[in-house]
């Protein structure tokens, strides 16, 4: 069986994940009206904290 990342929150649409619910849900909200990402909220997904020099 795969292990699975516990705790995190992903966005369905983006597939960036996070920590906090809620920056998924804005995330997720923001993509669906937007069709593109708000950096504000990308900022916070664990794939930025990652890489910080993709999204500083
Ligand atoms: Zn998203």
């Amino acid at each position: 069986m795969k292990e699975q990342q516990a705790d995190t929150f992903k966005c369905e649409i983006c597939g960036l994940h996070y920590n906090d619910k809620i920056d998924a849900q804005k995330c997720q909200e923001w993509c669906s009206k937007h069709n593109s990402c708000d950096l504000e909220v990308t900022a916070r997904s664990i794939e930025a904290s990652k890489s910080h020099h993709i999204f500083s």
